[in-house]
């Protein structure tokens, strides 16, 4: 339906936009301040459920639990404990043994002598934990080395068990080896995995290696005989406590509380299995997620893709996005972050939705609900962005008793047909419905310069009445007027209904609109003096030998004041105000004494001037033009001809008649000027000594596309030279419009492409330039 709003393409591409640069913006700000690697952290937990996998049971744990403690009752223990264990481990063919125990202080001779002598006596170097530790003095920090007692250090190996809980307490990175001091300690699970991780640098501990999965034998089963050697043989074994009252636990992401050496297990079993994960950062998924739905949307704006929402679009790309990372999790050692691209996605696809939402309120606040036009909110809004724009409004005599008459469904209706027809009296202008039945539109300077002819048209549209239920309704439409107001249009309108006018004016826009019409009439005379105004000359060609046989006389107006006043807006106001007789005789004047400069030099030249048909039935002036004409003798020598517009002064006053017959004996040519726009016949012009018609402007300017243009153009050609008429084009800007109108047999031609309006010097050098062209060709 043409009456309701535009579809809201350019509209929704703006959000999009909008939306598009909010998820960005949302998105870099989440990344920057840290939120994203925190959600990040949230997300992997969940993912590492999927990627759940058990320990290799390569490495066992020989655990100091509770019942160990309970049954051994002194602790420390002794350390032939240990001697006791790790013997029996030897001998049960254990690949490796060792201690998440701190040996670094001596307990007493005896029983350390005798786990000396263990560490000796079994045929392997056992593994034994050494850490880093601050020292924290005033402002100096400085590391010393907890290493074990120099009698246990000379049959084992020493490995670094410093791990570093980040800020939610979790064991997330492990190193590889430590540093103290500028001795280097490749750490547990780096030793117990011989992965030679360089020292120094961290890996990841993968969350996803099922703690509970790790075998573990009780300490106190293993040294009182319950264990089975096959639990023990190949293996490598960890000693560590795991009883609560030991303090040694970590919070883990997905198993709880778990005991410092379970997570040097798991941390062993992730280089063990080669599970240590890389990370791609928040920062590329995020640019490529931005980056592929911003070319989506510009594509889709393109190729106008309606059917794929932008919305869609977004959310297609999150579930690529999470579908791709998560099998990547399955099939390879990177992990896709997602945090900040989903954020984005949610960001992008939320924010256009309220966005969205948003614009259908406003939309739906600018339109009248019931019959779904613009309403004064939207017209309030539109003259926003005009300057003083003119406003038509329009109410309807007994609106309010016909409408009690109808149905609320036929008053919509009737309402609606009304703004049809509002429309085109309009010439398609939006029309608002301000109140019921109360109309407006924004109408233009050229509307309210003739406001009278105009309304009269717009009033014509609603001869014709409506059909409403079934019955035949007339309605008498009064229009108001006014600059900038809407109300002040609707207060006129409701005036002229009052007062059973077609239309009335608001007064103040009235008077703003006569100000300056004051204005301009009281610099009139003094730009006549001054030289403000002046006189421009355009060529007139004649075709049958390409010569330029005259010029037409255009006025120009330069203010200082005003500025530049185009002919086509003052020339109307001088003849509202009877003021423009002043102004032609200066025309005149300046016409013939250009023609006579040329005659002088040898150039005959046809000088044309425009006549408002209005000064043809004032009299006085008439016998004015005739005294000069035969003063000038300029009738006998054929060089004047008067243009005369088509218009109703001319085809309803005899006065007038009797003026062009009048102005024709005394040897003026009479020229119709925009011949075609105005209601005289061929026929009718046959009782004016007419000898030329001007093709109005507006059927030449589209001769080479417009096939209605040229038939017109065509047959007028024919008719008037039948009955005796040249025939002139004017507003020829194209050497193809030229060609057309030779063709068809037009007499002169006048417009941009052959010359344009120019000082009379410039002009005449036109002349005598094409003069001396034609002479040496004739030559
Ligand atoms: P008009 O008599 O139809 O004058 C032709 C207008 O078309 C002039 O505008 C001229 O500059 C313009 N024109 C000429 N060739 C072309 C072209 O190739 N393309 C286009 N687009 N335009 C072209 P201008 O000078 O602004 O005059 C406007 C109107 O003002 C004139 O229309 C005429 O009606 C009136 N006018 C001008 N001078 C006088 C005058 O001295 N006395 C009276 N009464 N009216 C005048
Ligand atoms: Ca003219
Ligand atoms: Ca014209």
């Amino acid at each position: 339906m043409w009456l309701t709003r535009r579809p809201r393409g350019p509209l929704k591409d703006t959000i999009s936009l909008a939306a598009f640069v909010l998820a960005v913006v949302a998105a870099c700000a989440f990344v920057v301040s840290g939120f994203a690697g925190g959600a990040e952290e949230g997300l992997r937990d969940t993912r590492d459920q999927f990627r759940m996998g058990s320990a290799s049971g390569e490495i066992v744990i020989v655990e100091i639990d509770g019942r160990s403690l309970e049954q051994l009752d002194t602790w420390p223990w002794p350390r032939s404990n240990y001697a006791d264990a790790i013997r029996k481990l030897d001998a049960m063919g254990a690949s490796q043994i060792a201690f998440d125990v701190d040996f670094s202080a001596y307990s007493n001779e005896a029983e350390d002598a005798a786990l000396a002598s263990a560490f000796a006596e079994i045929g392997q170097p056992a593994l034994l934990p050494t850490f880093r530790q601050l020292n924290q003095a005033g402002a100096v920090q400085t590391y010393t080395e907890a290493l074990p007692i120099p009698e246990f250090r000379e049959h084992t190996f020493v490995a670094s068990v410093n791990v570093a809980p980040s800020a939610n307490g979790r064991i997330t990175y492990y190193p590889y080896g430590v540093i103290t001091n500028g001795v280097p300690r490749p750490s547990l699970a780096n030793m117990l995995a011989n992965a030679n991780g360089a020292v120094g640098a961290d890996f990841r501990v993968d969350q996803a290696i099922d703690i509970n999965s790790i075998p573990r034998i009780s300490f106190i089963d293993l040294v009182q005989g319950r264990v089975a050697s096959d639990q023990v043989a190949g293996k490598k074994i960890v000693i560590g406590a795991t009883a609560i009252e030991l303090f040694d636990r970590y919070p883990t992401a997905l198993f709880g509380v778990q005991p410092g050496v379970a997570i040097q297990v798991q941390a062993a079993e992730t280089l063990l299995q080669d599970r240590a994960r890389s990370d791609s950062g928040q920062v590329l998924p995020l640019t490529l997620t931005a980056l592929v739905l911003g070319l989506l949307l510009i594509y889709r704006g393109r190729r106008g893709l309606k059917w794929l929402p932008a919305s869609a679009a977004a959310l297609s790309i999150g579930a690529i996005n999470l579908v791709g990372a998560l099998v990547l999790d399955q099939l390879s050692a990177v992990h896709i972050a997602l945090a900040s691209p989903l954020l984005f996605v949610g960001t992008f696809v939320g924010a256009r939705r309220i966005m969205a939402a948003m614009a259908t309120i406003e939309a739906e606040r600018m339109t009248d609900t019931a019959t779904r036009l613009p309403n004064l909110a939207a017209m309030q809004r539109k003259l926003l962005a005009h300057k003083k724009p003119w406003i038509a409004a329009v109410r309807f005599a007994d609106f309010a008793e016909i409408g009690a008459l109808l149905s609320g469904e036929d008053q919509v209706k009737l309402e609606r047909d009304i703004a049809r027809r509002l429309q085109l009296a309009a010439g398609g202008e939006d029309i608002y419905r301000l109140e019921a039945g109360a109309f407006a539109c924004f109408a233009s300077q050229r509307q309210a310069d003739s406001p009278e002819a105009e309304f009269a048209a717009a009033r014509a549209v609603f001869n014709a009445g409506f059909e409403v239920a079934g019955e035949k309704l007339r309605l008498n439409p009064h229009f108001g007027l006014a600059q900038g107001d809407i109300k002040g249009a609707l207060d006129a309108a409701e005036t002229a209904r009052k007062q059973g006018l077609g239309f009335s004016a608001d007064a103040q826009s009235l008077q703003s609109d006569a100000q300056f019409k004051q204005r301009l009439l009281g610099e009139l005379d003094e730009a006549l003096e001054n030289g403000d105004i002046s006189v421009v000359f355009q060529p007139k060609i004649r075709l049958a030998d390409d010569a330029i046989s005259g010029a037409e006389c255009l006025v120009r107006w330069e203010s200082a004041q005003l500025g530049r006043v185009s002919a086509a807006d003052f020339i109307p106001i001088l003849e509202e105000k009877n003021r423009i007789s002043a102004l032609t005789h200066f025309v005149l004047a300046q016409a013939l004494a250009r023609r006579e400069e040329a005659l002088q030099q040898g150039h005959a030249l046809n000088i044309a001037v425009n006549i408002s048909a209005q000064l043809l039935t004032n009299r006085e002036f008439v016998e004015e033009m005739l005294a000069v004409l035969s003063k000038e003798q300029v009738g006998t020598k054929g060089g004047l001809t008067l243009e005369i517009t088509e218009s109703a002064p001319l085809a309803d006053s005899s006065a007038a008649k009797t003026a062009l017959v009048d102005l024709a004996e005394a040897g003026a040519r009479i020229s119709i000027d925009d011949y075609g726009t105005g209601q005289a016949t061929l026929h009718y012009l046959q009782d004016f000594p007419v000898q030329e018609l001007k093709l109005d402007q507006s059927f030449i300017r589209d001769l080479e596309n417009n096939n209605k243009d040229r038939i017109m153009v065509q047959s007028t050609i024919e008719m008037a030279h039948a009955l005796g008429f040249k025939v002139v084009g004017e507003g020829v800007e194209t050497a193809e419009i030229l060609k057309i109108l030779r063709a068809l047999g037009c007499d002169y031609v006048q417009g941009w492409h052959t010359g344009k309006p120019a000082e009379w010097s410039e002009y005449f050098a036109m002349v005598t330039g094409a003069a001396e062209a034609a002479k040496s060709k004739a030559a």
